[in-house]
């Protein structure tokens, strides 16, 4: 049933509804649900607005709830918030390997020290004036960017709850993400700009502090009416219901959009089965569209500037020669639209929508490929943010390289980070939560580059095939679930036939490292014995090439005693398969029948897959 929903998304919008929340009542592991209903009144002046939300909240799960919380993000950007002090603790952190944008030092350059220098007017704030149950207002405890709401009837198993939010909120002038007034000059980028209820899981409540990242929601349904002076133009993760009324190019061909009476027009957007909702508003903004026969439709939305525009005309070009790589490989887009917002610092993204510092092709791509692992997965960015910015790293790159033709080892950036942070001296486990790396170095090497190399390795382990089916099958099965590490890990598994855990403990959950080796060849009889050595505390399965000199080769396979099987031939490439090479065990040796006098070079890992930290040791040549 599943499957035949998500080949028909785009029938039409109640099936689309329908569908979406069929999908979400999964039987095998309880969700909370939400839906919002937001009215929001922008002053455009006073860069404030005021609000309500009517909330219906439903308590999935088997557990008495006391106290609820929600997200204040934007209480984060006043001076000496938790964000500002961490921002400025790891700007005294000299990093080894600078990126980019840094200026050797650890902290976000976009960041820095600019919460604490913000004035009154450029601060950010969300205060949250009552909320009210049944008419009974609620005792709140604001710490910061968490509101605690302590209920004076607890939510019981199972049940439904409608509360009535009434807030206000200063825009403050974009620093890290949502704002006014980015660098580009666009007006309002508001991400993360209402109070949001916090997720609550199999794992409790998930109220983490903003300080940096990173984001988890409740699904639900939005129904959002924003009321902003006429001359904005509004973009958005989700769909315009008024389009006819409002114009801007969101009117359908050949209506003609009537003109507001008064000073502002009230944009109503809906969207369903989604666990946050963005948008963003310019006086100068430009849409351009492109449609897909089997996809969404795309939005590019941008400040207009002559001489940019062709980049934004080849982005949206890009987008839409990426879409059907993408719903191949990793599986459809289920929603009616995407929209590129150019808005925030960089590339950010939201549910259906993300904003964009510029048109770079690239940071699109990624920004769309999150949908699949921080969207429609939705896994726990603060507990696995590797499961989100890894799988995006790798996935979005390999939609790249596929577009571009590109033949060379195309994930060999994602190998060149991991292998960076893997001698920096300040590698912390992958498994650690998001907030609580001791550097933004480590945290950025864990998540993307080790996140990426988890799964091109995995292709290693399993064949780059199986990896691939193994990804559809997690889509499919976990898709709107939160999974965890180890849902897909078991995932693997029961695809591949193999035992994988160990694969999880060793890359995600330490810091050990996999280095193989040659260490000698011999004589043997009337053909030569090959000993291989592990140097590294991780166990791998080894391929080893043997080149002889009249070019022909052998191809040998030795699986590691914790997999329980074997993967299979990849690329029809005839090989040999030998017994299991035991975990525990430093040395192991195999043999060829040729003689030793005709062999040229023997290799470890030649599809240099296997994130060996030493490769140097990896290849023989033997000299004439
Ligand atoms: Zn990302």
């Amino acid at each position: 049933m599943i499957k035949n929903i998500l080949r028909l998304p785009f029938l039409s919008l109640s099936v689309v509804i329908c569908s979406l929340s069929t999908i979400a009542a999964q039987p095998d592991r309880w969700q909370q649900r939400i839906k919002y209903n937001i009215n929001v009144t922008m002053d455009v002046a006073a860069n404030r607005f005021t609000g309500t939300e009517k909330l219906e909240y439903t308590n999935n799960s088997p557990d008495t709830l006391s106290k609820i919380y929600f997200h204040l993000y934007w209480n984060a950007f006043q001076p000496n918030s938790s964000m500002d002090v961490r921002s400025r603790e790891l700007g005294r952190t000299r990093i080894a390997e600078p990126k980019g944008q840094s200026d050797g030092l650890d902290w976000d350059a976009r960041v820095k020290d600019r919460i604490g220098k913000l004035i009154p007017a450029e601060i950010g704030y969300q205060r949250v004036r009552s909320i009210r149950i049944n008419g009974t207002d609620q005792q709140l405890k604001e710490h910061e960017t968490i509101l605690e709401v302590v209920l004076n009837k607890p939510i019981l198993p199972k049940s439904k709850v409608h509360m009535d939010v009434a807030f206000e909120a200063q825009v403050p002038l974009q620093v890290r993400r949502s704002g006014r007034d980015n660098k580009e000059g666009i007006r309002y980028s508001m991400s993360q700009w209402y109070p949001k209820m916090v997720e609550y899981d199999y794992q409790g409540w998930n109220a983490n502090p903003y300080i940096a990242r990173e984001f988890y929601g409740v699904w639900g349904d939005y129904d959002v009416n924003i009321t902003i002076d006429k001359n904005y133009m509004v973009a958005a993760g989700g769909d315009l219901m008024n389009a006819n009324d409002i114009g801007f190019g969101y009117e359908t061909a050949g209506t003609k959009a009537k003109s507001s009476a008064g000073i502002t027009n009230t944009w109503k957007w809906q969207a369903f089965n989604v666990h946050d909702f963005v948008w963003a508003a310019d006086p100068t903004y430009k849409m351009i569209t492109r449609t897909l026969k089997d996809g969404p439709l795309i939005r590019v939305i941008y400040k207009a500037v002559d001489s940019v525009e062709n980049k934004w005309q080849r982005m949206a070009d890009t987008a839409a020669l990426a879409y059907p790589i993408m719903a191949k490989t990793f599986g459809a887009y289920p929603y009616k639209t995407y929209t590129f917002i150019q808005g925030g610092d960089g590339g950010m993204e939201y549910p259906m929508a993300t904003l964009l510092k510029n048109a770079s092709v690239g940071t699109a791509i990624h920004e769309w490929m999150h949908s699949w692992y921080q969207m429609m997965l939705g896994t726990n960015e603060s507990l696995y943010p590797w499961m989100d910015e890894g799988f995006t790293d790798y996935s979005s790159t390999r939609v790249m390289a596929t577009l571009r033709d590109t033949k060379t080892f195309w994930y060999s950036g994602a190998y060149k980070g991991y292998f960076n942070l893997a001698r920096s001296g300040v590698e912390e486990p992958a498994s650690t939560h998001s907030d609580h790396f001791n550097t933004n170095y480590a945290y950025g090497n864990a998540a993307y580059s080790k996140g990426a190399v988890f799964i091109a390795q995995l292709g290693y382990i399993v064949s780059d095939s199986m990896r691939d089916k193994i990804l559809m099958a997690y889509y499919n099965q976990w898709r709107f679930k939160h999974p965890n590490p180890n849902d897909f890990i078991r995932v693997a598994e029961k695809m591949s036939n193999m035992e994988l855990d160990w694969y999880k403990e060793y890359w995600i959950n330490g810091t050990k490292t996999i280095d193989y080796a040659i260490d000698d060849i011999n004589v043997k009889g009337n053909g030569a014995e090959i000993k291989l050595k592990r140097l590294g505390k991780m166990p791998m399965p080894v391929d080893v090439l043997l080149t002889f000199k009249d070019g022909s080769q052998e191809m040998h396979y030795i699986p590691m005693s914790l997999m329980y099987g074997e993967k299979p031939p990849e690329n029809n490439i005839a090989r040999t398969v030998h017994t299991e090479w035991k975990w525990p065990h430093p040395d192991y040796s195999f043999q060829t029948t040729r003689n030793i006098s005709d062999l040229r070079s023997i290799e470890i890992d030649p599809s240099e897959r296997l994130a060996d930290v030493n490769r140097v040791n990896n290849k023989l040549v033997i000299p004439d």
